[in-house]
């Protein structure tokens, strides 16, 4: 089982790089690197992040592992190859898509998510299936390579996607990581404590990235990290945030101006209320008083309650009373 392990590994760690070789010097990868460059990655990053192209075809990664002896078994198992149905033969999983690795916090390449250039395929990204050595919900996209960075700035930024991450990379944001489109997990939460203590949540804008941020955040609230999130307009994610802006933007608009959590959660619940509305706008504060609960500190509370009042133009008084009827008679 251990040696499985182990050629399991060296397996995904030559074709990394075989896949790597076919994107920048092959004619067969010409057309997804053109599509990467005009997508605006930098051969730069597409070195450093090792992208790669699969090729077209039902049986070249067999091949390629049978020829350098690996059992066809233990690569399907690895989650590299598929098994026929009518037949049993062994096929390629990853099959003319651009292939984006996978390294676990030990620096091993263990999966591959791949994507499609082809907006009518499906899914838009591929990934390996869970097997003994790739676990989704206990890794984080370039966590290994951004480790040192998170430490020295005392800083994680955790986004959606790879292609945030590079993008952001590109733009000198270096201790970015992401949750690869699922939600966030308590091992990548531990990932991230043996780190730093302060994460910005910078998912993509639209609302299901909102809603994603609003959880994330309360679960890293929960587990004592101190959090930020940057709010990204437009709907944009953080990748087409940059292209369109520009790194210089990214940093000071995006990362630098990314609010306390209890600031984002003030924008949050005010997200489909017409604060015209009687009803909506009592609920919105209603829905904020219970945030104010939350919170630890009584320079915190009265800041929040006196931002309610003159927002709202209520009396401190009337917030007061709600506030205390929320928190319960013994608190
Ligand atoms: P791109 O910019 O290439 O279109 P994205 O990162 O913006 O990709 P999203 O739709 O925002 O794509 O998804 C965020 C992340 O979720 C992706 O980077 C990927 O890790 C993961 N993901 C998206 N779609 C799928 C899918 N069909 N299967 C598995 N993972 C997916
Ligand atoms: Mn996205
Ligand atoms: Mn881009
Ligand atoms: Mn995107």
């Amino acid at each position: 089982p251990q040696e499985d392990e182990k050629q399991m590994l060296e397996a995904h760690s030559l074709l990394s790089k075989f896949y790597h070789h076919l994107l920048l010097n092959t004619k067969e990868g010409q057309e997804a690197l053109e599509y990467l460059l005009a997508r605006g990655f930098t051969t730069e990053s597409i070195t450093k992040f090792q992208i790669g192209w699969s090729l077209p075809s039902w049986d070249f990664t067999v091949k390629f592992l049978e020829k350098r002896g690996y059992s066809l078994e233990l690569m399907e198992a690895a989650g590299l190859l598929v098994r026929r149905e009518r037949d049993d033969s062994f096929l390629d999983r990853f099959r003319g898509r651009i292939m984006f690795p996978i390294v676990d916090t030990k620096g091993n390449t263990v999966a591959f998510s791949g994507r499609t250039i082809d907006a009518d395929d499906q899914p838009k990204y591929l990934n390996s299936p869970e097997t003994k050595i790739f676990n989704k919900s206990s890794i984080l996209y370039h966590y290994h390579d951004a480790r040192s960075m998170i430490r020295r700035k005392q800083q994680a930024i955790l986004f959606e996607g790879f292609a945030d991450v590079i993008s952001a990379s590109e733009a000198g944001v270096e201790n970015g990581v992401a949750t690869m489109g699922t939600s966030l997990t308590e091992q990548q939460i531990g990932l991230l404590k043996r780190l730093t203590d302060s994460i910005i949540i910078c998912y993509d804008g639209d609302s299901a990235g909102v809603e994603a941020a609003f959880r994330a955040g309360k679960l890293l609230h929960k587990h004592g990290l101190d959090i930020r999130v940057a709010v990204i307009p437009e709907q944009l994610d953080p990748d087409d945030y940059i292209d369109k802006y520009g790194s210089e933007r990214f940093q000071q608009d995006v990362i630098g101006a990314s609010l306390t959590f209890m600031a984002f959660k003030l924008r949050y619940y005010k997200l489909n209320k017409n604060l015209n509305d009687e009803g909506d706008r009592l609920k919105y504060i209603e829905d904020i008083l219970k945030e104010i609960t939350q919170l630890s500190k009584a320079v915190e509370k009265d800041y929040y309650l006196r931002y309610l009042a003159d927002e709202f133009e209520l009396s401190l008084e009337a917030l007061q009373q709600q506030l205390s009827e929320l928190q319960g008679p013994d608190k």
